[in-house]
């Protein structure tokens, strides 16, 4: 497997962004002497350049290359869009450098009329800028994709008929029975059959200890593997592999094209449609009025330059580009436009309660003994079952069985349950840490007395945790978490936005219950496991509601790829960094506001400028077609062309104030 289609996908992006942004720079110092040697920028500025044998040539020379080398681009897109039916940006665009450039040629060779050269060229030049940029600014929110291709080898190594093959991956199928060398790379999910090892997870579940795996235990495609040899049977290949789920749910969010980049679309559609119609009716008219080729050409080309969206290529990618700048030094991490463009119309903010509304430095606060064992003792099973473990609450144990010098036990048989808790075995007896939900599962009770006891803590906030050995309820922890100062800002902020703020958690109802209580929040989700966070989501958004997501862990990554907007807590794992939208390096809840507000600024100039872009063809599109030429008003097609450029100042002006902008929320 060539690493999927994604990779070749984003190599062709690749070339693209260079091959725009080649053309843009040669177009540009190709400009310059074209403009210096038009006779019509000369009269208005006043100054002449040195002659030379075929000075005069040399727009056309230099114009027909810029034509040829940086429109052609153009050309080729829109024979595209006309092969889709879809006439747009791209055809507008080669519609009007052709025309120009066919009537520059004919002017030129004829000596008859106004050339249009440095129109052309700076037309060519500008569009060139304007598709570089917005394609520079679509490929940096795709890093995380290729980075997961990355993930998966080339090839495994098999056993069948009896022999060891090297095969490509797409020959391996389910049954399978592959080889892991030590530190190579698992090339599809599958049971371990034979060997024992170490197996580094990060680049899937964000925790970067790595976790320990024996017969009988699951693999992922694409983790790496430790110092032993593995002997894996393949239970789900392709497409069926959890990094590919990964891929195409990343995938899903990404490639979906920003709403206004789609208005911007339309518009330029209209606009074709609209270009094509009256340059059509003005040469007809025109020439059936008698006023001859010449004149009729010249206000068709009129027509056709100021209809060209020269700005409205501009106009998105340019406030794109900067909005991206101006979050990025507020620290905000914008990895899909989508995502920030949305978040102008967000109804409800989702919170994870661990981690993200509070800072997930738990500290021991009880330890309660349900039979037999000392606390010590409770302490000492609990932490040695969470030695690999990343999570805040395994951190927690660790640190206060250091403090008390509790030697740790050694474990085997490490098992993460996300969302749950952790197990292991100690001296061959199963152990289980972690949430009430576990109890359940092993249908046990925590008994009478634990009981009132477990109520009172969780009233005030902490965490229990149950030590469960061998279905037999050994003892709880009750740990305390610090809520982060910012979220009460945060919180009060979104509700005086109208947004409404919710919270969900893997930890109890009771806990839940005080954390939303002393953060003013009015609707929860408890003992929520990390699947069902992401039909929570969809269920919100069932109702109508644009739905913010905001997590930490890998628990939460379905969640945050579901949410109309998802955004991560920096200093989460990796996964969910990578699921989100957008990351708060700053690991600060307040920023959220911001992100809202950023996004309507955004959309407010995005707005203008699509006005500033289209708006004036309203106005000019008539002049250039002639119609107040009753009355000597006509607009020649280099004033038409300067009306454009001015519409193009106007819209990167405005876009530039956007740098400005100081974010307050
Ligand atoms: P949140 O959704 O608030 O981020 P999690 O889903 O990470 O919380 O965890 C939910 C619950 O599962 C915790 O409150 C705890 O009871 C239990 N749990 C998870 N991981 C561990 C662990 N490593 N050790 C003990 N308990 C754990
Ligand atoms: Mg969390």
């Amino acid at each position: 497997m060539n690493h999927g289609p994604y990779a070749n996908h984003n190599k062709h992006e690749g070339h693209t962004v260079n091959m725009f942004r080649d053309r843009f720079w040669w177009s540009l110092i190709l400009s310059i002497p074209v403009v210096l040697y038009s006779p019509m920028v000369q009269g208005w500025f006043r100054f002449t350049m040195p002659d030379f044998p075929g000075s005069l040539w040399l727009p056309l020379i230099l114009g027909t290359i810029i034509f040829f080398y940086g429109g052609m681009v153009f050309v080729k897109s829109a024979v595209g869009e006309l092969k889709d039916r879809q006439p747009g940006m791209m055809t507008l665009i080669s519609l009007a450098i052709s025309v120009a450039f066919l009537y520059s040629l004919y002017a030129t060779v004829a000596g008859s009329g106004d050339a249009l050269w440095w129109e052309l060229a700076t037309l060519i030049t500008i569009m060139l800028l304007g598709h570089w940029l917005e394609m520079r600014a679509v490929m940096g929110a795709q890093g995380a994709l290729r980075e997961l291709a990355k993930l998966l080898p080339d090839t495994a190594e098999i056993i069948r008929n009896n022999q060891i093959q090297t095969v490509p991956l797409e020959q391996l199928r389910v049954g399978d029975v592959f080889f892991v060398k030590p530190g190579g790379k698992v090339a599809a999910d599958g049971k371990i059959v034979e060997g024992k090892s170490e197996i580094d997870e990060s680049m899937i579940t964000g925790e970067s200890k790595p976790a320990g795996k024996s017969v009988n235990d699951e693999v992922i495609a694409g983790t790496i593997n430790g110092d032993g040899s593995l002997t894996v049977q393949v239970t789900k290949i392709g497409e069926q592999t959890f990094l590919a789920g990964v891929m195409r749910l990343v995938k899903e969010a990404q490639t979906s094209k920003s709403k206004l980049q789609i208005l911007s679309d339309r518009a330029a559609f209209y606009l074709t449609i609209i270009a094509l119609f009256s340059g059509a009716v003005t040469f007809i008219l025109w020439a059936a009025n008698g006023a001859g080729a010449n004149f009729a050409l010249q206000r068709t080309v009129a027509v056709l330059v100021i209809a060209c969206p020269h700005a409205l290529g501009l106009a998105i990618p340019l406030v794109a580009s900067i909005s991206t700048n101006l979050a990025a030094k507020n620290g905000l991490l914008v990895k899909q436009r989508l995502a920030l463009e949305s978040a102008r119309r967000v109804d409800v903010v989702l919170f994870d309660k661990t981690g993200t509304l509070t800072k997930g430095e738990y500290g021991v606060s009880a330890i309660m003994v349900s039979s037999g064992s000392s606390y010590a003792q409770i302490l000492q099973i609990a932490a040695s079952v969470n030695t690999s473990s990343e999570h805040p609450i395994a951190r927690a144990l660790l640190a206060e069985a250091k403090k008390k010098q509790i030697p740790l036990l050694p474990t085997q048989n490490f098992k993460r349950m996300p969302g749950k808790g952790v197990s292991a075995e100690i001296e061959g007896k199963k152990i289980l840490v972690g949430s009430e939900t576990l109890l359940a599962d092993v249908k046990i009770s925590a008994g009478n007395l634990a009981q009132d006891q477990i109520k009172l803590s969780e009233a005030q906030g902490k965490t229990i945790i149950f030590i469960i050995s061998e279905n037999q309820l050994l003892g709880s922890i009750a740990l305390a978490d610090i809520i982060r100062e910012e979220s009460r800002q945060a919180v009060k902020q979104l509700q005086n936005l109208r947004i409404k703020v919710s919270m969900i958690t893997g930890d109890s109802q009771e806990v839940a219950k005080w954390v939303a209580g002393e953060l003013n929040i009015k609707e929860y989700f408890a003992q929520v496991l990390p699947e069902e966070k992401a039909n929570k989501v969809k269920l919100l958004q069932a109702k109508g509601y644009k739905v913010a997501m905001v997590g930490d862990g890998i628990n939460d990554a379905p969640a945050l790829t579901q949410a109309d907007l998802g955004i991560a807590i920096g200093a989460g794992t990796n996964v969910a960094v990578e699921s989100a939208g957008i990351i708060l390096v700053k690991n600060d809840p307040r920023d959220i506001p911001k992100v809202i507000e950023l996004s309507k600024l955004t959309y407010v100039k995005m707005m203008q400028n699509l006005f500033w872009a289209t708006g004036y063809n309203i106005v000019a599109l008539p002049l250039a077609a002639g119609v107040l030429a009753f009355k000597g008003i006509l607009l020649q097609p280099a004033l038409a062309a300067v009306f454009m450029t001015l519409s193009t100042i106007m819209v990167a002006a405005n876009a530039l104030m956007l740098k400005r902008i100081k974010l307050t929320a």
